[in-house]
């Protein structure tokens, strides 16, 4: 075994989400004859409608001259020219913009984009400082927890509860008492819509937000794998917030593109710039196919049509089978809060005073068939000890209706029993 570096024994923990994931992949081998549903997965659901589309765009694609220069070429850094084109004419027109092709970074994967920034922006300045990467509402995505090389450069703020006791609902808000964003923060990130939460930060937030790190010249990241225009994955009204220190970050992902690996990152110019060097060095690019058919679809309209009337109604309806079961098999005297349902493909529970720690009751869910995540995972960069860590579970919308009715009637009644025993 030859001898790793630091980075590399750090890069191969399994922390945060990866660990769990471990664990459900064993329990799902290991038990082939019992029925589990599996409430885990962050993979979205290959909805035919949306498979559909990217089918016709890939028959377009191998039908015109382009197709060679698509894969039997290398290309710039920046993304595939036609991708760039159809993302900048889009969102001009959408948002009222000016954006050139100057403004705009492909990366394989948005994964990669937060990558590149966290290790641009975030760690040990030349003159020994070190730059931190802000998460200003924890919980958020738990894929931050490995991207910055300087682990000690992550942290994270503790939200505010904003809680409709009678309801059985709350949602987080950024605690602006306690943020901090000096000459020591390298960049903000955060999710919108929110995975774990399907949290919605209000406008007004994110421009509090955005101001805050403006005089310091920060980058703020906003998270926009769920948001509009593709794959629109709000269920509530938000507008999108530009500005000069914003990196608008989006991915394909959950509009049915996974496999094809595309981030997109639009803003400054020169924060593009640095970025843009970054993946010369690391991978020279992007894979051009998934770029060339996707510009099809934005560039024909087909895309938002799809996303606003496919992807979105159907986990908007999963969440309501959710809501509508919890509601109904819930104990109405058991403290459950339920994050409202703003946008993503999760569902995320608090159980306040749980008398066991999440790890406990994923371990008894499992027990009755049921696999939801551990809330606990998502709380990257939040060093603080807070009970609240210990007392959520996210649950997947990416169940069949009947999976989640099931599986929320079963974690109701472990809900209950827990709450009995103590
Ligand atoms: N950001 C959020 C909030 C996510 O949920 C995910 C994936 O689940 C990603 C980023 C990474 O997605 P990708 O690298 O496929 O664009």
């Amino acid at each position: 075994n030859p001898a790793l570096t630091k980075i590399a024994a750090q890069m191969s923990n399994l922390t945060g989400v990866r660990a769990i994931m471990k664990d459900i992949i064993e329990t799902l081998q290991s038990n082939k004859g019992q029925e589990l549903i599996n409430l885990s997965a962050g993979n979205p659901l290959i909805l035919s409608e949306v498979e559909q589309l990217w089918r016709d765009c890939t028959a377009d694609l191998l039908a015109s001259s382009e197709y060679g220069e698509v894969v039997c070429r290398y290309g710039s850094s920046q993304g595939y020219a036609p991708f760039i084109e159809a993302i900048a004419n889009d969102f001009n027109k959408r948002y009222g913009l000016k954006l050139t092709e100057r403004n705009i970074l492909i990366t394989p994967g948005s994964q990669t984009l937060y990558f590149y920034a966290a290790n641009c922006f975030g760690g040990y300045t030349s003159s020994g400082q070190l730059k931190q990467i802000v998460l200003p509402l924890s919980p958020d995505y738990t894929g931050y927890g490995g991207v910055c090389l300087v682990p000690e450069a992550l942290i994270a703020y503790k939200p505010s509860l904003d809680i409709d006791a009678s309801a059985h609902r709350f949602k987080y808000r950024p605690d602006f008492s306690q943020l901090s964003i000096t000459d020591d923060t390298g960049c903000v990130i955060f999710s919108r819509p929110c995975n774990p939460t399907g949290n919605v930060l209000t406008d007004d937030e994110v421009k509090k937000i955005a101001d805050l790190a403006a005089p310091y010249d920060v980058p703020v990241l906003i998270d926009s794998a769920y948001a509009p225009p593709f794959p629109a994955l709000n269920f509530t009204d938000m507008s999108l917030i530009f500005g000069e220190n914003i990196l608008h970050c989006t991915s394909l992902s959950k509009a049915g593109l996974p496999g094809e690996r595309i981030g997109i990152a639009i803003g400054n110019e020169k924060l593009i710039q640095v970025l843009e060097s970054f993946q010369t060095n690391a991978n020279l690019h992007s894979s051009r196919y998934g770029q060339a058919i996707a510009a099809r679809a934005i560039n024909s309209g087909a895309l938002v049509q799809i996303a606003e009337q496919v992807i979105r109604p159907f986990y908007q309806n999963k969440f309501a089978v959710l809501e509508n079961t919890l509601n109904e098999a819930m104990p109405n005297n058991l403290p459950w809060f339920l994050h409202r349902g703003e946008g993503a493909i999760f569902a995320w529970l608090w159980l306040q005073d749980l008398p066991i720690t999440d790890w406990e009751l994923y371990q008894e869910l499992k027990q009755v068939g049921v696999i939801v995540v551990p809330g606990s995972t998502f709380f990257p960069g939040l060093q603080e000890e807070w009970q609240h860590k210990h007392q959520c579970v996210r649950i997947s919308l990416t169940g069949s209706d009947e999976e989640i009715v099931t599986g929320m009637q079963r974690l109701a009644k472990v809900a209950e029993q827990v709450y009995q025993r103590a």
